[in-house]
């Protein structure tokens, strides 16, 4: 008995800080989709009870580090089951990019479990058990275009986005989410404009959206990594209609409607990094290939 779910990459469209709380938490307001690359997480029922976690990526841990583990653990706790589960994890997302790998597995592991042991929760249980593994884990769960607030973890869901073409480059540098966080001044910080982000996305609006991306964070990592300043100008002087980065980074990612541009873009970008991607935006959640 097995389940394959697929795990897809979110990019932030906007990402806004409003303040720091009393429990130490940022509160966030960030609309995300996801896009065409994703992981793809095969799920097999096993008789004894135990979690393995199979994967032939070196950067992602086979013990209880892993986000999917912890996904299967906390099903397994909460519901007390005393089954376990082979996860096998086909990685394509890069890792630590900005790009929430970890969580869209652990997401799909907790999808996925759902079906392989009917428990018949709904998403909005499955979200809620997501929000205690990781604040992107319950967007992920939801697997489509949302407005996130609070710390992450409240969802309010979105029409998907005008399609178009992501170009998607992650320069090897490693960048800690948590730094980014505590060298955030938000008394001096540009806040992106989140409203004219939701209605042009509500309208279907290409040009309004590519108008209103914008990342409170991304001043913050140029500012240490000014390499990703030079691959958002390598972007927009290749002919990108929006240039931003995701999350608290490394990813740059730009918003292309012609074909042609989004492969001029592309190649441009190949001696720059390692890691350069061309997919079509989701938004919406997508059955598998
Ligand atoms: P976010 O955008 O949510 O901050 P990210 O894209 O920056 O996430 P991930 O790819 O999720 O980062 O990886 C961050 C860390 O989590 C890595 O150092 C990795 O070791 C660990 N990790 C745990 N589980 C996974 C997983 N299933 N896939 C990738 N990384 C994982």
């Amino acid at each position: 008995m097995y389940v394959l779910e697929k795990a897809p990459a979110k990019i932030n469209l906007s990402l806004d800080v409003l303040y720091k709380r009393p429990d130490d938490y940022h509160e966030v307001s960030m609309v995300m989709t996801t896009i065409d690359l994703a992981d793809r997480i095969e799920l097999r029922h096993l008789n004894s009870d135990q979690i393995i976690i199979d994967s032939e990526s070196r950067f992602v841990p086979n013990d209880e580090r892993n986000l999917a583990y912890r996904a299967a653990k906390l099903v397994k706790d909460t519901y007390g089951l005393s089954n376990g589960v082979k996860i096998f994890i086909e990685k394509q997302i890069p890792v630590a990019a900005g790009l929430a790998g970890g969580s869209s597995d652990a997401a799909a592991t907790l999808r996925g479990l759902n079906r392989l042991w009917s428990l018949g929760l709904s998403i909005e249980e499955l979200a809620a058990l997501g929000a205690k593994i990781g604040s992107d884990v319950s967007f992920c769960v939801y697997n489509t275009t949302a407005l996130a607030q609070g710390r992450g973890e409240r969802i309010t869901e979105l029409p998907p986005p005008p399609s178009c073409w992501v170009v998607l480059a992650k320069p090897s540098i490693g960048v800690s989410t948590q730094t980014i966080y505590q060298n955030l001044q938000l008394d001096h910080a540009e806040h992106p404009n989140t409203k004219a982000m939701i209605e042009a996305i509500k309208e279907n609006k290409y040009n309004r959206m590519c108008h209103n991306v914008g990342n409170i964070l991304e001043s913050v990592t140029i500012s240490k990594y000014p390499l990703v300043k030079q691959i958002k100008e390598q972007m927009e002087q290749s002919g990108a209609d929006a240039v931003l980065m995701s999350g608290s980074g490394p990813t740059v990612f730009s918003l292309v409607q012609k074909e042609t541009r989004a492969n001029r873009i592309y190649n441009s970008l190949r001696g720059f990094c390692d890691q350069v991607y061309m997919v079509r935006m989701l938004g919406y959640h997508s059955p598998l290939d």
